[in-house]
């Protein structure tokens, strides 16, 4: 599977447990974290993001997100790292496997949930639903 050594590299680099914030002051134009893999990691504090959430979650096998959330205002991109799962959004299951990307719009109602028999590793990116003006050549340099 192509998607294989992306994998591979992403979950190596959650399992450090070294943690670096190159960005410590404010000149700095970038900044860096190294991600245990903790059951749930949230980057905006870390790396002072300004336009985005980023969640790093690890369920282990039966676990589940102890409730059902939906948001105000932001829309949510997850993407499965590693096992195996499913989210339930407005009473609808979902499987969810390596590889699967999957976006969910504000008002839905959603639960994630590991499998019964493997765990299940995702990122959430939560952005403000219809904020991007600009993106990839819309909004580059060269
Ligand atoms: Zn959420």
């Amino acid at each position: 599977m192509t998607l294989q050594p992306i994998r591979d590299i992403i979950i190596d680099v959650s399992m450090m447990i070294t943690t670096k914030n190159i960005g410590g002051n404010d000149m700095a134009n970038y900044s860096k974290v190294s991600v245990a893999k903790d059951a749930r990691t949230e980057l905006h504090d870390k790396l002072s993001l300004t336009g985005a959430e980023i969640s790093i979650n690890n369920l282990p096998a039966g676990a589940s997100v102890p409730f059902v959330h939906a948001h105000k205002n932001n829309e949510e991109i997850y993407t499965i790292l590693s096992g195996k799962g499913k989210v339930v959004i407005d009473g609808e299951t979902v499987e969810l496997t390596v590889g699967d990307w999957i976006r969910i719009s504000p008002a839905a109602k959603r639960q994630f949930f590991a499998a019964e028999d493997d765990g299940i590793s995702f990122i959430c990116i939560q952005v403000k639903e219809n904020s991007l003006e600009g993106y990839t050549g819309d909004d580059a340099i060269m």
